[in-house]
């Protein structure tokens, strides 16, 4: 079930415009093979935050075929972007997307489960634009260790955290497909709002968006 009533869905999908017509080939091919990446409206909002954030190191949970890695190194062009990928043909491709984009200088892409990379990177290494899209049951994994590199007033994005509505309620769930999923991702969403020193907006847009401003609140 989409979250955002079908019409006002398609209302803003007819204004979306893509930051480039190659982008737009490879959410097309994204679309027609049933790899999924960032909706529209979500990328839309995304790029805003990025334009508001202007950030110098960019971490990503999740590449898939680099459209997302792409969208953001198109926008923010002089920051460095890394992301994470655990399926060696996704990955593949991402590579060879973000090589045709022209992108190859500016995104580096890790293969391997992202909780164990991260678990591997220097402390050192840390970034102020964290964006998490992988798998769903373990995004406390991945926040946690995301923490770890993160500057002090970075900005975490995790995405996909109502399920399709799923979160909201099980009715949305009949057969109990789902069921570790939302369990996992409620327990998530009550993790991460209540983090002290991190302010966490849950956001009905896309498949819905937790937007976490870490640092201190009385500053
Ligand atoms: N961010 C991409 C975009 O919008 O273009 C879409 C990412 S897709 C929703 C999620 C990707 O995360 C999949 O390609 C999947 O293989 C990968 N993935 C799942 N679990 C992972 C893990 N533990 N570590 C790294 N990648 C993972």
């Amino acid at each position: 079930m989409n979250i955002i009533n079908e019409k006002v869905v398609e209302y803003l999908d007819g204004q979306y415009k893509t930051l480039r017509p190659e982008l737009f080939v490879i959410r097309k091919y994204a679309e027609q093979n049933h790899i999924p990446i960032i909706l529209k409206d979500t990328e839309t909002l995304i790029i805003s935050l990025l334009k508001v954030k202007k950030p110098k190191r960019i971490l990503e949970i999740g590449t898939a075929i680099g459209y997302s890695a792409s969208c953001f190194a198109e926008v923010c062009k002089t920051t460095e972007i890394v992301t994470i990928e655990s399926n060696m043909e996704s990955k593949n491709i991402a590579v060879k997307n973000i090589d045709m984009l022209g992108y190859k200088n500016q995104i580096t892409v890790l293969f391997g489960n992202a909780t164990d990379v991260l678990k591997d990177m220097e402390i050192s290494e840390k970034f102020d634009f964290i964006f998490i899209d992988a798998g769903k049951s373990h995004y406390k994994d991945f926040f946690d260790e995301a923490l770890k590199h993160c500057e002090q007033e970075a900005l975490i994005i995790s995405d996909n955290v109502l399920l399709n509505a799923k979160t909201v309620s099980d009715e949305y769930d009949p057969r109990s497909k789902y069921k570790t999923n939302i369990k996992k991702m409620r327990e998530f969403l009550e993790y991460i709002t209540n983090l002290e020193n991190i302010y966490t907006a849950v956001i009905p847009v896309g498949d819905g968006l937790a937007v976490s401003v870490l640092g201190d609140m009385n500053d």
